[in-house]
């Protein structure tokens, strides 16, 4: 067995099987150097820094809301591993990201722009399953390396850990995954969605509310689009995804939904 283990993993490396390769839609558990105890360590500095570098929206009615649908989205969530935060961000712009060991910041103006429940559930279950599949603490440690992201959860970095805040998370941050973890956080979010109650479609309609926003007014879009690249064959794998699933009742509440938008305008 021993000498299995010692050059099946090699092989496995040469294979394919590193960090940033493709990830399979169903796996959560795909391969990270980081273990769940540094990542929620990393986390928690991250999470602290973005709040040190972003207003958080001054108003505990829309936050209590967003954390409300956070935990209700959590319940659709097959393994939790961290103590999820979700917050508001002070920014019109529209952009919602996850930061690693699951702490969710979606932006004032994604609120606005969602027009109803499901939508917002949408993208808030996409960032959620990008927390859940660990891709935050893969993609950092592809492209920055496994000595400088120890680094920075053992806190000797804090001037790198500051400023990969501001380009990664900051307002024009860009935090970007590979193409097979962005299409896994659609399929498992809609999985989420599903299991939590929240009407899957509204992933596929605020997918091309966003995608006519942008034909219209480009500016407030730049980071969202940026960061997740709408292609066509993204929707056409979100759709063929719905279609499969087992017909059932959903239910969301827009009356409160309509009066938290309206805090928000
Ligand atoms: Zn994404």
């Amino acid at each position: 067995m021993r000498m299995i283990k010692r050059f099946l993993l090699p092989l496995l490396m040469l294979a394919g099987f590193l960090p940033g390769c493709a990830v399979h839609q169903t796996d959560i558990k795909g391969f990270n150097l980081i273990s769940l105890q540094e990542e929620k360590q990393l986390g928690m500095k991250f999470s602290a820094e973005v709040e040190k570098q972003q207003a958080m929206l001054p108003d505990p009615e829309v936050q209590n809301y967003v954390n409300r649908m956070g935990r209700r989205l959590l319940t659709g969530v097959q393994v939790v591993e961290f103590d999820y935060t979700f917050k508001v961000v002070k920014d019109n712009s529209v952009n919602a990201f996850a930061v690693p060991g699951g702490h969710i910041y979606v932006n004032s103006g994604l609120i606005k722009a969602a027009r109803n429940e499901s939508e917002l559930a949408g993208v808030m279950a996409h960032e959620i399953s990008h927390a859940v599949a660990r891709h935050g603490t893969r993609q950092l440690t592809q492209q920055y390396g496994f000595a400088l992201v120890s680094q920075l959860v053992l806190g000797q970095n804090p001037n790198v850990l500051a400023q990969l805040a501001t380009s990664l998370f900051g307002q024009a941050g860009t935090m970007s995954y590979s193409r097979s973890m962005e299409s896994q956080a659609d399929y498992l979010g809609v999985q989420t969605m599903y299991r939590a109650g929240y009407n899957p479609n509204g992933m596929l309609t605020f997918l091309s509310q966003l995608e006519s926003m942008n034909r219209s007014n480009p500016g407030t879009l730049a980071q969202f689009f940026s960061t997740h690249p709408m292609t066509a064959d993204r929707v056409q794998h979100v759709k063929t995804e719905i279609a499969q699933l087992p017909p059932k009742t959903y239910s969301e509440n827009n009356t409160e939904f309509n009066r938290i938008q309206t805090r928000l305008k």
